[in-house]
């Protein structure tokens, strides 16, 4: 049997050949990794391995990047991707269990204390250290649903958090158990496969156990043990395992920065005591910092191939979806797509608004511009969209609690719709952009000069 297959550290190894992970070995500070790792946002995954006072390495920007995603998810396109996720997400997979005592070879058992774990504080008026790349796991205790889902976490003590836990479905679950009298019992999972943290980041209807999903996306690749004290079965190859409970008890927890580089309010959140601490050989703490692009990456994946579903069932093709980083990689949509008649950049709007309800703008552009370019997109503003005729503009809808301009206590928001397609009504030559087709010569002189210009 072979286990720790999918371990972060066998990750890191095949980061390390691709010259996809870089190693800082010098001494940083704690507090400096913020910084470093948002300079370096669209970068390597970075490994902190000489963090002072902390005795295991830190690990950053592992998820920053949708090729590294892809790639370790096996699939070729963004589209293969988006398939894959939804897929799994309809049809999650079982997985094989192993014994706890086979499984912990690679564990050592610790009894109550996060003391060891280095978590940090990543803003200045964040409340405190945070863990941020926590995934916690439950089990409802009337149907036995299991449910995975990440949250941010709040260090009070030594065996205490805050979790920050939004009406969906561990609140449904946490709910249950306090209504009947007693504490939730949870497994949080830090340091794992980035497929992990993709499917506990998706959010499948209730029922769907998170985990399997990303059992599904690996191909039944994990192993998971059944915990006996909660029954919570969790897979094998994690870095970090806390079991803990959630109980009635509250604190405040914030502020702390969230998605759009501004701090969320402090708010009394329940709070989870820890009652064991399990860390494995060579632990890897991984840490997400709040607002970088792995934060947005990992939140707005799942979200884009829900948009990209919706949206191919009304236009003939969309070529991509892109939740912008501008906008957190949450509330804006760039698509692109081929349209075969008027009103499609139209539909493909009204699809996207009904596939992400937190979404507050979309452009829609045509298949020539490059969604991942602002310059390009704009200029397809300029030349193709007329307000009178290709805005839509919603009023008072639904919206996400993360836009301070918006109605945040009733969750209000204006929507608009750009519809920046070229209109077919005109001759499509008047839009097309110029093209250039370079000499040999011309090809050679510029990348002479651009390759002189980066090694300068
Ligand atoms: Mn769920």
């Amino acid at each position: 049997m072979v286990l720790g297959i999918m371990r972060l550290l066998w990750v890191l190894e095949e980061l390390k050949k691709d010259k996809e992970l870089v190693e800082i070995e010098e001494e940083v500070e704690a507090e400096d990794i913020t910084y470093i790792s948002r300079e370096l946002d669209e970068g390597p995954a970075l490994l902190f391995s000489n963090v002072k006072g902390r005795r295991m390495p830190i690990l950053t920007n592992l998820c920053n990047k949708r090729e590294r995603l892809m790639k370790l998810m096996h699939v070729r396109s963004e589209e293969e991707l988006y398939e894959k996720l939804l897929r799994a997400s309809e049809s999650p997979r079982k997985g094989e269990y192993v014994d706890l005592t086979s499984a912990s070879f690679t564990w050592r058992k610790r009894e109550g204390s996060l003391s060891d774990i280095p978590v940090f504080k990543y803003y200045p008026r964040d409340a405190g250290p945070y863990i941020t790349s926590g995934i916690v796991v439950a089990k409802s205790p009337r149907k036995g649903i299991q449910n995975a889902s990440i949250h941010r976490m709040l260090l009070l003590d030594e065996d205490k958090l805050a979790i920050r836990i939004v009406p969906r479905h561990l609140w449904r679950i946490y709910r249950e158990a306090i209504e009947e009298g007693h504490d939730l019992p949870v497994a949080i999972l830090i340091g794992v496969h980035p497929a992990i943290l993709v499917a506990a980041a998706s959010s499948p209807p209730y029922g769907i156990d998170e985990m399997l999903v990303a059992n599904a996306l690996l191909e039944g690749g994990l192993k998971f043990v059944k915990l006996p004290e909660s029954g919570i079965s969790v897979p094998t190859d994690v870095e970090i395992l806390i079991e803990g409970r959630i109980t009635k008890e509250e604190s405040y927890e914030g502020p702390f920065v969230d998605l759009l580089d501004i701090y969320d309010i402090r708010r009394k959140q329940p709070v989870i005591v820890v009652d064991r601490v399990w860390i494995s050989k060579n632990a890897i703490y991984h840490a997400i910092v709040p607002a970088s692009t792995e934060h947005k990456l990992l939140m707005g994946l799942y979200r884009e191939a829900l948009i990209w579903d919706n949206v191919r069932n009304v236009v003939p093709k969309v070529h991509k979806v892109r939740l912008t980083r501008g906008s957190g990689g949450w509330l804006h949509a760039f698509i692109s797509i081929e349209k075969s008649s008027e009103g499609d950049g139209k539909n493909a709007i009204m699809a996207a608004f009904a596939a992400h309800p937190s979404l507050k703008a979309v452009v829609v552009v045509d298949g020539d511009v490059d969604v991942d370019d602002l310059d390009q997109v704009e200029w397809a503003i300029a030349t193709r969209f007329q307000p009178s005729r290709d805005l839509v503009l919603i009023k008072c809808a639904r919206g996400s609690s993360l836009d301070p301009s918006a109605d945040q206590d009733n969750l209000l928001t204006d929507k608009i719709g750009i519809d920046a397609t070229r209109t077919f009504l005109k001759p499509a030559s008047i839009f097309e952009r110029v093209k250039i087709s370079p000499s040999e010569r011309g090809l050679m002189i510029v990348r002479r000069l651009k390759e002189g210009h980066v090694s300068e």
